[in-house]
């Protein structure tokens, strides 16, 4: 049993993109495409903003014409039929389909279930509602070259659930490490949770189409025995590069959507409409040619494959230790060996951050991850995220505790400038 960092201290994104800024390093940090969206993406919000036939609120569970088309869409990647009424609800990003999800379904002293490193807003949203987080550590090999090699501690998994298990959150594609589900594994995911039908699945697929070398996303929901059981929950910001948009949605079950749905009302009540329209409209052209492939989202994928392909040869080059993601738009790096003089805090950090008026989480001031992070943004102009905010506080000085995470989402030249400077 691990209690979940306090909601009410600095995240890590709230030290180091100010962090980045304050001292003009490259942000590989935070994970925003520093590009333009597509031509066709900004051409329809640009349309969509003219006039006021969109300027007003939309329907609280999502504007008809985006929820019609999600239903389109995901009906056979998900394999099961989708009411666009019943069984979509728009959220702002895929956060609020987060926080929502467990606000809407578990109750305080209801335990979780999640692996470690975890992307970092469930710790702040389970321990608004009260839970009783369990959080088992991945098994990741010393020196892992590939996210590959990463394998589901199922004995541990299956000893954290029990009859109090109200919810198993699943993140695949997986930041940070970039570990994609085989179908083997959410195979073995519903045999696992099969004795406990009362636990509920929360699949982020936020990197759903960032899946390389060929290799596919395998929905969770897809798979049998999972469909009842899985709020499925995707982001428009990874897909089209509009990640200040803030447009998500979650995909269920009506009984799981409709108490989300009836939440929502009283959270935001609805999500701008014209960006709603936006991706709506988006979402039907994705599936047309795009850059010489037969569609957006292949366009995408190989975009994002040259990128990690780029990076990691960098990160290689200047002799560290990366990990092959084989999703995500991130790659870990191992800083087992060679970061010792790195300990500390920086000498001169306290003083720029009362100057930036940068808010930060003092228990992290003897952790290696961050001090290795803070140290590379001052000396070598290159800001990323130390991977130990994705673990509870007790589990921060553990085995899995020495990654930093480089972001990819860059121009070539930005990713080009880091490995220089790192060098
Ligand atoms: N889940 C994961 C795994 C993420 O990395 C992110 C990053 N932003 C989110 C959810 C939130 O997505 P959004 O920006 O759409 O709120
Ligand atoms: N999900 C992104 C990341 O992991 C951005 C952080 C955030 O949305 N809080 O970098």
């Amino acid at each position: 049993m691990t209690t979940p960092p306090s909601p009410e201290r600095a995240s890590v994104w709230l030290e180091f993109s100010p962090l980045a800024q304050a001292c003009s390093s490259i942000n590989l940090g935070q994970g925003f495409p520093d590009w333009a969206p597509p031509p066709f993406v900004q051409v329809a919000a640009q349309e969509a903003c003219q006039g006021s036939k969109f300027s007003t609120y939309a329907r609280s569970p999502g504007h008809m014409p985006l929820v019609d088309e999600i239903a389109k869409a995901y009906c056979p990647k998900l394999d099961r039929s989708i009411d666009p009424k019943k069984n979509v609800l728009v959220t702002v990003g895929a956060s609020e389909a987060i926080y929502l999800a467990i606000r809407s379904h578990i109750k305080a002293g209801n335990e979780v279930v999640l692996l470690e490193p975890a992307f970092d807003i469930y710790f702040g949203a389970l321990r608004m509602a009260g839970a009783t987080v369990k959080s088992v550590p991945l098994d990741i090999p010393g020196r892992c070259q590939s996210s590959e090699d990463i394998t589901i501690p199922w004995d541990k998994i299956r000893s954290a659930l029990s009859d109090k298990t109200r919810a198993i959150i699943i993140n695949t594609p997986h930041n940070p490490t970039g570990k994609v589900f085989t179908p083997a594994e959410c195979q073995q995911l519903a045999t696992v949770l099969e004795p406990y039908p009362n636990c509920l699945v929360i699949a982020d697929e936020v990197y759903e189409h960032l899946v390389y070398d060929h290799k596919k996303h395998v929905p969770i929901a897809r798979t049998p025995g999972l469909a009842s059981k899985t709020l499925s929950i995707y982001s428009a910001g990874k897909t089209f590069s509009v990640t200040g948009w803030k447009i998500g949605w979650v995909i269920g079950d009506r009984d799981l959507i409709y108490p989300m749905q009836l939440n929502q009302q009283w959270v935001v009540f609805s999500v701008a409409t014209p960006l709603q329209e936006a991706i709506a409209r988006s979402l039907q052209q994705a599936e047309l040619a795009f850059d010489n492939q037969k569609t957006y989202y292949e366009a995408l994928t190989s975009l994002y494959e040259g990128k990690r392909d780029r990076l990691i040869q960098g990160l290689r080059d200047i002799g560290f230790h990366p990990m092959n993601p084989e999703g995500s738009f991130f790659v870990c790096c191992d800083i087992s060996s060679g970061f010792s003089s790195y300990q500390g805090l920086p000498k001169d950090l306290p003083e720029l951050y009362q100057r930036h008026g940068i808010d930060w989480d003092h228990d992290t001031q003897s952790l290696l991850d961050y001090n290795v992070v803070r140290h590379l943004s001052l000396s070598k102009g290159v800001t990323t995220i130390p991977t130990s905010a994705f673990f509870v506080p007790s589990h921060r000085h553990g085995s899995n505790c020495h990654w930093i995470r480089f972001a990819f989402c860059k121009s070539d030249h930005l990713l080009d400038q880091a490995i220089e400077q790192l060098g």
